[in-house]
């Protein structure tokens, strides 16, 4: 009976179902290993004082006050949400109808079409070129064929670590009619950003999150900017209190101490340029350029070396056996240790023996 009430936009929807291994190692999500249990005890103190019996500050206003100094906007151009997640859905309830249409590169962060097909939009793909690269001119004449309500733009792109350079995010965001969603979850590690537009553009709506470079991913913290305008219809679908206030005083201490990560994310870059060179020394794999903190690598091997690291404790990202991410595997850029070991376990499996690896690398 409930099956022939649900909305039919929803009954052949697969959940989004992250893979729960339990690995020592784990480098599937684009976390931050290196920040675990640093401000815990600086999270915890604050926590004490919390009133957990009231609801939360429904608008997440210190978080706001002390992003708005740091992005140099004003207070009213940010929205907190449960995880930018969350934020990428209000953009979707605020603007799509059913069958309204959303513009989005393939292969690009799942969500955006996922969370289109609750709210019953048609998502249009836009192959990216050879090697994963952002074909402007293709975008743009799918764009006027289309005629998208909403454009995604992850910057750089998950999973494939790609960029969009900005002259032409802004000649998207300038010749189409959309609102224009640059998701830049990953922006730490690249260092450039559009949110220096959001007042030069109302349809311009950039999301960031605390899940990656401040290693927040388990306080479900993310965040846009827009204009004024933007910020106030997103404030329209916005759930109340949608920010527990134990999340909000994790963000807080993780806002306030933000010298901290500055390091860290220097150290991740270099790690991921060793990684990367390193990875393409062996023949069998192809390792794309990545501006963010993870590596997308191709090989025929993908399911074997998948199983393989698990058996070794190390959980990555596998995409399976079809599709245009056939044959990839995504790894997070971990700790120093943690790296080390997955290159030990990656040049190992495809050295076979370990006799014959070369002697530095032994452990
Ligand atoms: N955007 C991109 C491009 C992502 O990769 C992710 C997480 N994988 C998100 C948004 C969602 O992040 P969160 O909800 O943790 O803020």
């Amino acid at each position: 009976m409930i099956t022939n009430l649900v909305k039919a936009n929803i009954k052949n929807l697969q959940p989004y179902n992250p893979k729960e291994v339990p690995c020592s190692i784990k480098l599937d999500a684009n976390e931050n290993n290196n920040v675990s249990h640093l401000l815990n005890q600086k999270i915890s103190k604050a926590i004490l004082e919390l009133k957990i019996n009231q609801y939360p500050d429904s608008n997440s206003t210190e978080i706001r006050k002390l992003l708005s100094e740091k992005l140099s906007v004003s207070k009213d151009q940010v929205v907190v949400g449960c995880g930018s997640d969350q934020l990428i859905f209000m953009v979707l309830n605020a603007f799509i109808n059913v069958g309204d249409k959303i513009l989005t590169p393939s292969p690009t962060f799942s969500m955006y079409k996922i969370s289109n097909e609750v709210v019953g939009g048609e998502t249009v793909e836009v192959d990216l070129d050879d090697g994963f690269r952002f074909n402007y001119n293709k975008f743009m004449m799918a764009i006027k064929k289309e005629n998208p309500k909403v454009i995604f733009l992850s910057n750089p792109n998950n999973p494939t670590g790609g960029i969009i350079p900005r002259e032409e995010i802004i000649k998207i965001v300038e010749l189409s009619n959309a609102v224009v969603v640059v998701d830049e979850a990953y922006y730490e590690f690249y260092q450039n950003s559009v949110v220096d537009l959001v007042n030069y553009y109302p349809n311009l709506i950039v999301l960031r999150t605390l899940s990656k470079a401040y290693g927040l991913a388990g306080a479900r913290v993310g965040y846009s900017i827009a204009s004024r305008e933007a910020t106030a219809i997103l404030n329209k679908v916005k759930p109340p209190y949608n920010v527990s206030s134990l999340d909000q005083t994790a963000a807080k201490v993780c806002l306030e101490n933000n010298q901290m990560i500055e390091s860290i994310i220097t150290e991740i870059v270099n790690e991921r340029i060793v990684i990367s060179n390193e990875l393409n020394k062996i023949k069998d794999l192809k390792v794309y350029e990545s501006y963010g903190n993870f590596l997308l690598i191709y090989t025929e091997k993908a399911r074997d070396l998948y199983q393989y690291l698990i058996s070794e404790e190390i959980l990555i990202r596998y995409f399976g056996d079809k599709g245009d991410l056939a044959g990839c595997l995504r790894v997070s850029i971990g700790t120093k240790e943690e790296n080390a070991r997955l290159l030990y376990i990656i040049k190992k499996y495809f050295f076979c023996k370990e006799e014959q690896l070369p002697l530095k690398m032994a452990e």
